[in-house]
């Protein structure tokens, strides 16, 4: 799960509130549920908007959601609160399995005596209660999510990293984590990565093996490209992966790549 900033796309014209607010009261009146305009929340231009700004991967658990992905209401509208069908800052892209799974009760607050739902109890990537997701949510050894130290009392924390433990995400991230270790095992570059961090600037040409520094600052690119970018799936998690199971950091592996792009005389990819 990554912080999404909402700012970066703007919201489409058709949830424009001058658009939707006629939309709004016909289902908030209406004795039908089904009097909610999918063809307005689910206009070609949203699901473009909501592509770009979660990079076509699920809000929730970070798989790719470039073919199955569906709009996700995070807060559930209902007559009650028909508002929330239209809302631009309610609305998420989310894997198919994400999208069934958050309707269980357990992740929902309901308004008491009533079956409105008053909030989600799970993480909103794009507005966190306390600060960025990664600062609240980090994923161990065995892949698993857990709730910071800051935040291991909060509920909402705990039930999103309960959320993500479930088989499917787990499973994937850790098919993905042993990917990124093959990929890291067959370069061979983790203890020549170690020593050029330690010089800087670094020219391979001074390296006692300038090819060896070479291929280790190229590999290091692609390392980051293939598995920490955060366009990849499961990104966050491969970057606490990456610290936890091989001791390097994110921001170090980034510096080895823009090495080899100044070398090369690349455009800064990242
Ligand atoms: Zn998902």
């Amino acid at each position: 799960m990554r912080t999404v900033d909402r700012n970066r796309e703007p919201r489409p014209g058709v949830l424009d509130p001058t658009q939707t607010t006629p939309h709004v009261s016909a289902y908030a009146t209406c004795s039908s549920a089904s009097s909610v305009k999918k063809h307005i929340y689910g206009h070609k231009d949203v699901v473009a908007a909501l592509q770009r700004l979660f990079l076509r991967k699920c809000s929730l658990c970070e798989a790719d959601a470039s073919k199955d992905g569906v709009i996700e209401h995070f807060i559930p509208h209902s007559q009650a609160r028909a508002n929330l069908a239209y809302e631009w800052t309610n609305l998420h892209w989310s894997c198919g399995a994400c999208n069934q799974r958050k309707k269980r009760e357990e992740f929902k607050e309901f308004r008491p005596g009533s079956k409105i739902v008053e909030r989600t109890l799970l993480i909103d990537s794009t507005a966190p209660h306390g600060g960025r997701v990664e600062e609240m949510i980090w994923f161990d050894q065995k892949l698993r999510a857990q709730a910071t130290i800051a935040f291991n009392q909060d509920k909402v924390v705990l039930l999103t990293a309960e959320f993500l433990n479930a088989s499917m995400p787990e499973t994937e991230r850790l098919r993905m984590s042993n990917e990124m270790q093959g990929f890291i095992s067959e370069a061979g570059c983790l203890p020549e990565w170690r020593a050029l961090l330690l010089l800087s600037p670094v020219d391979p040409a001074t390296r006692p093996d300038p090819a060896l520094a070479r291929r280790a600052l190229e590999m290091a690119d692609r390392l980051y490209l293939l598995f920490l970018h955060e366009t990849n799936p499961f990104s966050t998690s491969m970057r606490c992966s990456l610290a936890v199971r091989h001791g390097l950091e994110v921001s170090s592996v980034v510096e080895l790549g823009r090495r080899h792009r100044v070398l090369q005389n690349l455009s800064a990819a990242y």
